[in-house]
């Protein structure tokens, strides 16, 4: 089915609820009516956008409908702590493939060294100090002579700490999933309302 006739047949779901709206698309988010023919459109606050449920960066193949306004507002805000967790789950180790998404730090003879954590081919964990996330000084003091008497390890990653923003994520998924899947007869029910203010909530904030 090519993306107008998957238009096409949005807005013929519409229809059914009110005759007047066959030709307009209404944003399974925010709400606005807007015409079809606004698919691709220029105009960055009227457009209808098509958006990956999941993002394309992940694997994510299915996508959506939504008015190119909530798409810059929140589409890819929402998603961003989804992404760090489904690689997280996906990459067979538990430390995300890329280092810079985990804090790992080793304290060892006072000296502080950032680097990552990753699980070496025999299985052992190993840790990787990076000179550049750290302070040159300590790390060339501290390879000069790599003895400690005591190693201490500090880690985390940025996705736990914003669990918050992780649920939306999913939820917006979720939300893109079920429109289209079961249309606006499902999205559009009053209970969904709540799930529709979290996706759209501005109040998001993210810790790094
Ligand atoms: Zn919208």
């Amino acid at each position: 089915m090519t993306k107008n006739d998957y238009l096409y047949e949005i807005t013929q779901e519409l229809a059914r609820f009110d005759a007047d709206l066959l030709g307009r698309f209404r944003c399974p988010t925010c709400l606005r009516d807007l015409p079809i023919e606004n698919f691709g459109s220029a105009d960055a606050d009227n457009a209808i956008s098509e958006e990956h449920i999941i993002p394309c960066s992940i694997g994510g193949k299915h996508t959506t409908f939504l008015c190119k306004r909530c798409n810059s507002t929140f589409g890819h805000r929402q998603t961003k702590w989804l992404v760090d967790w489904i690689e997280l789950n996906e990459g067979g180790a538990p430390f995300p493939k890329d280092p810079k998404k985990q804090k790992a730090r080793i304290i060892a003879n006072g000296r502080k060294l950032n680097g990552s954590m990753y699980l070496g081919d025999d299985g052992a964990l190993e840790f990787y100090t990076d000179r550049e996330r750290s302070n040159p000084t300590d790390f060339d003091a501290y390879w000069r002579n790599p003895k400690p008497s005591e190693i201490k390890i500090e880690y985390s990653m940025p996705v736990f700490a914003n669990e918050d923003a992780l649920r939306v994520g999913y939820l917006t998924a979720a939300y893109g999933l079920w429109f289209k899947n079961f249309g606006y007869s499902f999205v559009l029910q009053s209970k969904l309302n709540r799930v529709r203010e979290q996706i759209l909530g501005s109040g998001l904030t993210t810790n790094r």
